[in-house]
């Protein structure tokens, strides 16, 4: 999830807590967590691939999360900007996740800790 600075956008130094990576650093263009994994109740587990999308022309920054637009770029998570992989809609405000737990990771599968 991205920290309550960024929302407030304040330049502060901030690292993503799912990839690790500065999000206010030039040199990352990407969330290398490309992966979202949805833990439902009774224990199934799907995946998606992280939608890669933006509004804005290739090779600007998005303005809340910092990543740079281009195919195959992936917003941090808990960005505003970034789709839903099921739906294509926002994805921190579409119904799809309501009965489930989202995580992102760089693999296919739950990140560690996650159960
Ligand atoms: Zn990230
Ligand atoms: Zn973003
Ligand atoms: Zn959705």
């Amino acid at each position: 999830m991205l920290s309550e600075q960024i929302y407030k956008g304040e330049k502060i130094m901030v690292n993503c807590d799912d990839c690790a990576q500065e999000m206010n650093n030039s040199k990352t263009t990407t969330c290398t967590a490309k992966y979202l994994i949805a833990k439902y109740p009774d224990g199934t587990i799907k995946t998606w691939e992280r939608k890669s999308g933006f509004l804005r022309p290739t090779g600007d920054r998005c303005g809340d999360c910092n990543i740079e637009h281009k195919p195959g770029t992936v917003h941090h998570f808990g960005c505003s900007l970034e789709f839903c992989p099921s739906c294509s809609g926002q994805l921190i405000s579409c119904k799809c996740w309501e009965k489930c737990d989202l995580y992102v990771n760089d693999k296919p599968q739950l990140p560690e800790g996650a159960d």
